[in-house]
């Protein structure tokens, strides 16, 4: 992968950009998704934030050997602290992290006032999907679009949200996602069959504790049956 050829992962992040966003990459490892959406005249303006030096100096790099330095400001900053006001950014992305990172990100946002919640979100969680789900929900985020994809025999989701004010998901879609429960595609099942196999073994291994916590079997039992119902 470089600037000029995505994963394929990245590279359908970066489809769900807005034409034209004023964009903040977090988690902007190299740069990539910014330097290759202003290559390809997606985007106008790009803030990346990174909070790891090593990899902050890899986007600085990154961006001076395009020769975008006046159009992509890379800054070592803590999640959304990489927004300035004056940035006026309105589309966010925040890709390859664990769902409850992302939805800390976001939440330390809200409190230091950098997510102005006119922000198109567009998150790629490893994992974790559900917690996320729910912050949006929680937090006036409707989602607007998803996407599930396969990529070197692992499994992507994509969630796409907009302020909407009051909206509300069910149990089964924070869990499944609305958008790719409707859908229902191949990797979806390819990816909730997998799941299945991983919730009988915990279920094994809580089952064979020498104190086996009821609630936990219930959560796992429930899912289980949520899954089986999706994939018949
Ligand atoms: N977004 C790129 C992608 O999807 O390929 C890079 C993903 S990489 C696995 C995650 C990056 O997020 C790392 O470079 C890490 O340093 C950065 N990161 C983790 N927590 C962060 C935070 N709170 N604020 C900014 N960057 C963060």
């Amino acid at each position: 992968m470089n600037e000029q050829v995505l994963s394929l992962r990245l590279k359908k992040v970066g489809e769900k950009v807005p034409q034209g966003a004023r964009l903040a990459d977090i988690g902007s490892d190299h740069a990539y998704l910014p330097t290759f959406l202003t290559i390809n005249g997606k985007i106008s303006y790009a803030v990346a934030g990174e909070v790891v030096k090593g990899p902050y100096e890899s986007a600085k790099k990154q961006v001076a050997k395009n020769l975008l330095s006046e159009k992509i400001i890379v800054r070592l900053a803590n999640g959304l602290a990489a927004i300035h006001d004056e940035d006026q950014v309105d589309a966010i992305t925040i890709a390859g992290m664990g769902g409850t990172l992302i939805r800390q990100i976001l939440e330390n946002g809200i409190k230091q006032g950098q997510l102005k919640k006119n922000e198109t979100l567009i998150l790629q969680p490893n994992i974790g999907e559900r917690t996320l789900r729910e912050w949006l929900m929680l937090n006036g985020y409707g989602i607007v679009d998803e996407e599930i994809l396969e990529e070197n025999d692992k499994i992507y989701e994509i969630i796409v949200a907009k302020p909407v004010g009051n909206v509300h998901y069910t149990e089964q879609e924070l869990l499944f996602g609305p958008f790719l429960l409707q859908e229902k595609n191949e990797t979806f099942i390819k990816k909730w069959q997998r799941e299945v196999k991983s919730k009988e073994r915990v279920l094994g291994d809580l089952m064979k504790a020498h104190v086996v916590p009821r609630s936990k079997v219930a959560e796992v039992k429930e899912q289980l049956s949520w899954i089986q119902e999706v994939l018949v």
